[in-house]
């Protein structure tokens, strides 16, 4: 039982409104105040390190490893890198210098832009909410969370921790959902959404990523959208097939295939399907040696509704299962699934697939590769992937797509990766969620300066002559 309790509707607006004093209060201006609250994510994490790990056990079946891996590792980054840069993100700049301007001090200064909402998604239940908390408030921000109603004993867990570790005024969440996803008459989300934020950053789903940009846009409230979509993989025959085989494989069951950078389909040449197929046949072997529904290295859908999705799936696709296919909605398992011969109008490539299963499809050549990726509506992916080891293949396929992220012989990894943002463009979203990047969007750059005189009329001859006014010197 998860013990999470619904925040009442009619609290939200006074959370709003409390959220907005606390802002106007000027706390978070002292940068060593927020030095000390973005520390205090750490220990929120570290102190309960084994209870996330449960929670996210009890929520998404998930190994303990991978939670370390997705969730706690990239917080934990992400606070450090907060901790140590605030100082040097939020220092006042001087303008470049100009001998026309300068004895105005034009400054520039990264402000905080007020109350930041977060809405993140089940997936990743630490990793999306709090990396850009973090980072909301190394801008000054104060801000409001709604974690995912889906993963209802992190979310639990968060709202026992997070008063204990946070400023109260400053940092707040909200628990709950739409009606239709909680099986409760309220509508959190419709009613967060009425109130105004001075920005929203949303990860999740496109579709809902329209409904909140059509509600922010009432209030002209900017926002970021972190989305999902379909990641092609592009296989040149020619590749290290062992290497590729083992890191699509993992790319696709970690976290159950519910990543939003995990490999979706994959193009391979038509005469080089079944290399494939019987590359990631021998790596299946190798990762779950018994089974995967008895391994405790692979985890659960999130949800019976998300597995019945996945099986219908599975249970409209005209292509040859090959490797896995066993579903039981009950216990949300869905075994590590390889369907082969897919075409481009088959059910798996009606969306993204977000679940184990890998729709493999065959093509006549990198062109047609490329083709299909452009030929989707929503063409420009979160990541592009391709496994070669030859530097023309690569640039034609990433010089001929657009994606958030291009990847050579890997998947995923970028979203760990030191000093990279993660972040999409056109249908997989805009903007970023980590480091500077974010910093940049939840700051507004405000521009100073201090005029010691100026020419009034009746303008005098040779007014411009002192050094301040010597605007075309
Ligand atoms: P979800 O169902 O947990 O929903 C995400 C959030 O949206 C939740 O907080 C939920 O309460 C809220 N929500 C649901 N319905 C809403 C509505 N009608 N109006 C307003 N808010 C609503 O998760 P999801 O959306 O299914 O998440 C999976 C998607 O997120 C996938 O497409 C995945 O690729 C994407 N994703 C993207 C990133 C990224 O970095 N780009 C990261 C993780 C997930």
């Amino acid at each position: 039982m998860s013990g999470l309790v619904y925040t009442p509707l009619d609290e939200i607006p006074k959370i709003h409104q409390e959220l907005q004093q606390a802002f106007r209060s000027g706390k978070t201006s002292s940068i060593a105040f927020r030095k000390e609250q973005i520390a205090q994510v750490g220990y929120m994490l570290k102190d309960h390190e084994q209870r996330w790990k449960d929670a996210a056990f009890a929520d998404l079946g998930r190994p303990a490893l991978e939670t370390e891996m997705f969730d706690f590792s990239p917080v934990l980054n992400e606070v450090r890198l907060a901790y140590d840069n605030v100082e040097k993100w939020a220092k006042q700049q001087s303008a470049p210098f100009s001998l026309s301007w300068f004895v105005m001090s034009p400054k520039l200064k990264a402000e905080p832009k007020g109350v930041i909402l977060i809405i993140a998604p089940f997936n990743f239940p630490l990793f999306l909410l709090l990396n850009p908390l973090v980072t909301a408030i190394a801008a000054g921000n104060a801000v409001l969370l709604k974690p995912s109603e889906m993963t209802p004993t992190m979310s639990a867990l968060l709202a026992e921790l997070m008063p204990q570790y946070l400023d109260n005024d400053l940092y707040r969440f909200v628990n709950g959902g739409v009606a239709e996803t909680t099986k409760a008459s309220q509508n959190t989300i419709r009613t967060i959404l009425e109130l105004q934020w001075d920005h929203i950053l949303y990860i999740g789903n496109a579709r809902v990523a329209k409904i909140v940009s059509m509600a922010a846009a009432k209030h002209l409230t900017p926002v970021t959208t972190e989305l999902g979509g379909k990641n092609p993989v592009v296989i040149d025959p020619k590749c290290d097939i062992k290497t590729a085989a083992r890191r699509i494989l993992w790319g696709k069951t970690a976290n159950c295939g519910q990543v939003c950078l995990a490999p979706d389909y994959v193009l391979v040449p038509k005469d080089f399907q079944d290399t494939f197929v019987d590359a990631m046949k021998e790596v299946y072997a190798t990762f779950y040696p018994t089974g995967p529904a008895n391994s405790d290295s692979f985890g659960r859908v999130v949800s019976e509704a998300h597995t019945n999705r996945i099986k219908h799936l599975l249970d409209e696709t005209k292509g040859t299962v090959v490797l896995g296919g066993e579903v039981d909605v009950s216990k949300k398992y869905i075994a590590p699934t390889i369907v082969k011969d897919v075409t481009e109008d088959d059910a798996l490539m009606s969306d993204e697939i977000f679940g184990p299963v890998l729709a493999v499809v065959p093509v006549k050549d990198v062109n047609e590769a490329i083709k299909i990726i452009n030929s989707r509506e929503e063409d420009h992916p979160l990541a592009v992937y391709v496994f070669s080891q030859d530097a023309a293949f690569k640039s034609q396929v990433f010089g001929h797509t657009q994606s958030g992220a291009a990847l050579a012989n890997d998947v995923i990894i970028n979203a760990g990766a030191h000093g990279l943002p993660v972040g999409g463009v056109g249908p997989s979203g805009s903007g970023y969620y980590r480091g500077k990047q974010t910093f940049d969007q939840l700051t507004h750059l405000r521009v100073s300066m201090d005029n010691p005189s100026w020419p009034f009329p009746p303008y005098k001859p040779g007014g411009l002559k002192r050094a301040s006014m010597a605007l075309f010197p």
